[in-house]
């Protein structure tokens, strides 16, 4: 008889970042990539200590979703400097304040308002906050996110903002059974990419791909990838 584990508990963190990080190389060489995708550890739900032996086996990307949350765990890992915490969560607009000041990066900012806020509320002292604009590719009405339609109005308006830095775009596509339908959003997605990147240079980062369908992102192009389940174990 095989030894058989107790449970996914048995698993440590480092060896699921491993995995994770052996699914992403696999990727990249089905599709022939040379620069390696960044994988940001979606964190949300999950208490400090699993945020910390992340920290211990080598990560330095973290992604939150909920503000009050992400604002503690920020705060109780303040001496670790070198962690980079992006926000990936919906925003209402009476927290943009907290996002503002203790994130470097924002992933989901899909409207005007939310962007002028964000620019209005980043303190000074600090460098300007990395944006990517969430777009809503698959159209889905429960998925936050604009169309692709108001991506120029709102990049135009987060480049001439001062504490802002636009970096590029972010979705998460409705979940289909048809990977064929998958790859065809995360396409879209790229084109967008090249076109925006066309008129902004600087533009370097496409964030799309999550635990269940990182494959079919990188193939089309992404330039990250946000994991939770496959790192840290189902969320309630
Ligand atoms: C929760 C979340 C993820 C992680 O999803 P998993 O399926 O757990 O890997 C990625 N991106 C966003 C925006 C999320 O809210």
């Amino acid at each position: 008889m095989t030894p058989q584990r107790a449970n996914n508990n048995m698993v440590t963190i480092a060896e699921r970042l491993n995995n994770a990080y052996d699914r992403i190389a696999k990727a990249e060489q089905n599709s022939h990539k040379t620069d390696p995708v960044q994988l940001l550890a979606v964190s949300k739900t999950k208490p400090i200590e699993l945020v910390q032996q992340a920290y211990d086996a080598g990560q330095r990307l973290f992604g939150e979703s909920y503000v009050q949350e992400a604002v503690d765990k920020v705060s109780h890992f303040k001496q670790h400097q070198d962690i980079e915490w992006h926000f990936i969560g919906p925003i209402q607009s009476n927290k943009s304040r907290h996002i503002a000041e203790h994130f470097s990066w924002v992933q989901s900012v899909d409207r005007l308002k939310i962007a002028r806020r964000l620019n209005e509320q980043r303190p000074t002292n600090l460098k300007p906050l990395n944006i990517l604009i969430q777009v809503n590719i698959s159209g889905d009405d429960n998925k936050s996110g604009c169309l692709p339609s108001e991506l120029e109005e709102l990049a135009e308006f987060i480049q001439e903002s001062r504490q802002l830095n636009l970096r590029g775009l972010m979705t998460i596509t409705a979940k289909t059974d048809d990977p064929q339908q998958q790859l065809e959003y995360f396409q879209q997605m790229k084109d967008c990419f090249d076109k925006l990147q066309a008129q902004y240079p600087q533009i370097d980062t496409l964030s799309m791909g999550m635990s269940g369908d990182l494959e079919p992102a990188i193939a089309a192009g992404a330039t990250m990838v946000r994991i939770g389940t496959d790192i840290f174990g189902q969320r309630q």
